[in-house]
C-alpha cells in the first residue's frame, strides 16, 4: 500500500525533533552534527535567536496579507538585497523553482518586448535549477526529466565549464545563459573566475541575458555575499533561495532595471510569495550575512575547515580523492559511492548529503565554530575508518 506521504524520498531513518545551532537532536534524543544544514538553507543554524525574535515578533503581528497591498516588510528586505547587490529590483517567491520559473518568464519577455526572437536559453550538464516542468526542461537530465515530457522546449544544454562548445553555440538566437556559478547537486564543480568572467563577455557580445542561480551557492555560502563576487562580473538576472530565509520558505529573483523592464502590472504574481512573516525572517537573515565581518569568519573557517579536510583525503586515500569548493559550499570527490559516506556518517553522529559526480557534500551552517568543525573532521575520519575495505 502507498504510503500517506507520496514516496518520492529515500528518506533515511531519522526524525529530528529540534536543534541548536549546528546540531540536529533526533526523536531519541541523539544529538547529530548538521553538516547539511537542509541542503545549505539553515544558514544561521537551528533555532538562531536572532531569527526567533524576529518571527515571533512578525508572527504576533501579521503573517499573510496578498500582494495587492503594500507590504512593508517586503520592502524592506527589497532594498537590503538592492543595497548589497548589482540589482535594482526583486521579487519574492516561496523557492528556488519558482525562482527559476521567474527568471525564464523574465527572459522570454524581454525578447517579446524588444521584439527579436531569442528562442534558446543556453544551460549546461549537471545544472540544477529546481523540479517544476520549466527547471526540469533547463537542466535537462535524464534522471530528472525521465517521463515528464513533452519537456518545454527553448533550452539546450551545453557541457559544463567548456568555453568553446559556449563560444559555438552562443549567438543572436540565444535569449540567455543560465547557470550556478558553483553547481550544487552537480557535485560542488566552481566555475573558475576566468571562465564566469569569459561567459558574461560572451553574454555582452552575443546580446543576451546573463542568469545566475545562487539559490545553493549564494547567501555567503562561498564566503562573498553572492558567488558571482569572485570573478568581479554582474549577472542580469540572479535567482536565490535557500538561505535567505535561514529555514523559512524564501526564495527571490534579483534584477537590473533593464533586464526586468518587460515585467509589468499583471506579468506575473504570487499569493504567498513576499509576505510578511517570511519576509522579516529574510531580512534578519540578511542583516547577519551581509556583514563584511560576519563573512570574513566564514572564510576564516571555511580556510581551517578546508585544511583539515585535506589532512583527511591525504589520510584516506581510498576512500577519498580530492576537497573541491569554495567557502563552506565543500565537497569531498569520493572513490566510493558518497551515499555509503552518508549512512556511515548517521552511524558517527554526523549530517552530510550526496550529490553528483561521486561527490560527498559539506554544507555547515555558516556560524559552525572551530570546535565542531574539528569534531566533523573527527566523525567523517571515524566513517571513513568504517569503510576501509
Ligand atoms: C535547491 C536548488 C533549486 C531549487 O530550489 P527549491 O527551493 O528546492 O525549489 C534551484 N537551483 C539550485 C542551484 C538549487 O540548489
Amino acid at each position: 500500500m502507498i504510503s500517506h506521504v507520496l514516496p518520492t524520498y529515500n528518506r533515511a531513518d531519522i526524525a529530528f525533533d529540534r536543534g541548536e545551532g549546528a546540531w540536529a537532536i533526533a526523536t531519541d534524543g541523539t544529538r547529530y552534527l548538521d553538516l547539511g544544514a537542509g541542503i545549505a538553507v539553515n544558514v544561521l543554524g537551528h533555532a538562531n535567536p536572532d531569527l526567533v525574535a524576529a518571527l515571533i515578533a512578525q508572527a504576533g503581528r501579521i503573517w499573510h496579507v496578498s500582494n495587492l497591498y503594500q507590504i512593508p516588510e517586503q520592502e524592506a528586505l527589497a532594498d537590503l538585497l538592492v543595497q548589497n547587490t548589482f540589482a535594482d529590483t526583486v521579487f519574492f517567491t516561496n523557492s528556488g523553482t519558482e525562482a527559476a520559473e521567474l527568471a525564464i518568464k523574465m527572459v522570454r519577455r524581454y525578447w517579446y518586448e524588444k521584439g527579436e526572437d531569442r528562442p534558446e536559453i543556453l544551460t549546461f550538464e549537471g545544472a540544477f535549477h529546481g523540479r517544476s516542468t520549466g527547471a526540469i526542461a533547463a537542466a535537462g537530465s535524464d534522471k530528472m526529466v525521465k517521463g515528464f515530457g513533452p519537456l518545454m522546449p527553448g533550452f539546450r544544454q551545453l557541457p559544463w565549464d567548456d568555453m568553446d562548445a559556449l563560444s559555438a553555440a552562443i549567438g543572436d538566437r540565444t535569449a540567455a545563459v543560465m547557470l550556478e556559478p558553483v553547481q550544487g547537486e552537480g557535485g560542488i564543480r566552481p566555475l573558475p573566475d576566468a571562465d564566469l568572467r569569459e561567459i558574461r563577455a560572451l553574454c555582452d557580445r552575443a546580446g543576451a541575458l546573463l542568469v545566475l542561480d545562487e539559490v545553493q551557492c549564494g547567501m555567503g555560502r562561498t564566503g562573498r555575499l553572492f558567488a558571482h563576487e569572485y570573478a568581479g562580473i554582474a549577472p542580469d538576472i540572479m535567482m536565490i533561495a535557500k538561505g535567505i530565509g535561514g529555514g523559512f520558505p524564501l526564495g527571490a529573483v534579483l534584477a537590473t532595471e533593464n533586464a526586468a523592464s518587460a515585467m509589468v502590472a499583471g506579468s506575473h504574481g504570487s499569493t504567498y510569495g513576499g509576505n510578511p512573516l517570511a519576509c522579516a525572517v529574510g531580512a534578519a537573515v540578511m542583516r547577519i550575512v551581509a556583514d563584511p565581518a560576519f563573512l570574513a569568519e566564514v572564510n576564516r573557517k571555511a580556510g581551517l575547515f578546508r585544511q583539515k579536510l585535506e589532512a583527511l583525503v591525504a589520510a584516506h586515500a581510498d576512500i577519498f580523492e580530492s576537497v573541491r569548493g569554495q567557502g563552506l559550499m565543500l565537497g569531498l570527490k569520493c572513490r566510493i559511492a558518497p551515499t555509503d559516506l552518508v549512512k556511515a556518517g548517521y552511524a558517527r553522529r554526523i549530517l552530510t548529503v550526496p550529490a553528483a559526480d561521486n561527490t560527498l557534500r559539506l554544507l555547515p551552517p555558516l556560524n559552525i565554530t572551530d570546535d565542531e568543525i574539528a569534531e566533523a573532521v573527527t566523525r567523517l575520519d571515524h566513517a571513513a575508518d568504517s569503510l576501509h575495505a
